[in-house]
């Protein structure tokens, strides 16, 4: 039996307007990632699709008359809308499926949030087919979720869980720096790409921090 884990929740709006801030402040860092080893857009797409998340939660309709589900299923769909390049579907699929998972539940708890990433991540995996290893935002969303859903189960209260999960995301990323791309445009470099963060795993990382931080935003 799972035990219950609602020590505190966490709004879907922080956790979105966090990420804008932080991929914003991170934007040069995550476009050399790319310019490494893909074309150098990664940083400027996922601020244009967050900046676009934050304003769309903020207008009218969007935002707190929504239950987090919908506001998450919201932000995929203007990710998808905005994002050209492949973190554009792979993130929006990922928030629009955590979204799903989650359905009419008023508020997000631990619990639910292990649901919700789980979901995202299965949805991640659905649309591109990457397992871990192949140095995508795979290798930083896999242990982020397990650790979440570890750290839930054994009863650990939310700020702790989400820190665990910020901590197996960042560890995730930087793990992807040896290993050869084998998914997505950096595949095309072949051996070339071992050497380097991927970029998405690095954003992934931001992102999971975010929802770290939304918590006591
Ligand atoms: P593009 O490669 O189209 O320019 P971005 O630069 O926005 O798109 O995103 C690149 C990131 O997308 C990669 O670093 C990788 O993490 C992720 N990615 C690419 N292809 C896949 C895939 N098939 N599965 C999971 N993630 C992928
Ligand atoms: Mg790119």
């Amino acid at each position: 039996m799972l035990r219950s884990v609602a020590l505190g929740s966490i709004s879907v709006i922080a956790w979105m307007n966090e990420t804008s801030a932080v991929i914003a402040a991170e934007v040069d860092h995550l476009t050399q990632l790319d310019a490494a080893i893909g074309d150098g857009d990664h940083g400027v797409n996922l601020a244009r699709g967050f900046d676009a998340v934050r304003e769309a939660l903020a207008s009218r309709g969007g935002g707190d008359n929504l239950p987090p589900g919908r506001q998450l299923i919201l932000a995929g769909k203007t990710l998808v809308s905005t994002v050209g390049g492949a973190s554009g579907p792979l993130w929006g699929t990922a928030l629009r499926r955590a979204g799903r998972a989650l359905g009419e539940a008023p508020e997000l708890d631990g619990a639910r949030l292990a649901d919700a990433l789980d979901a995202a991540l299965a949805g991640v995996v659905e649309l591109g087919a990457a397992e871990s290893g192949d140095k995508t935002m795979v290798d930083a969303l896999r242990p982020a979720a397990a650790a979440l859903r570890a750290a839930v189960e054994c009863g650990a209260p939310l700020a702790e869980a989400l820190e665990a999960a910020a901590n197996a995301a960042a560890d995730g990323a930087r793990a992807t720096v040896p290993m050869q791309a084998r998914k997505g445009r950096a595949s095309y470099l072949g051996e070339r790409s071992i050497g380097h963060e991927d970029p998405g795993a690095a954003s992934t990382a931001l992102i999971v921090a975010a929802l770290d931080r939304a918590l006591n935003a």
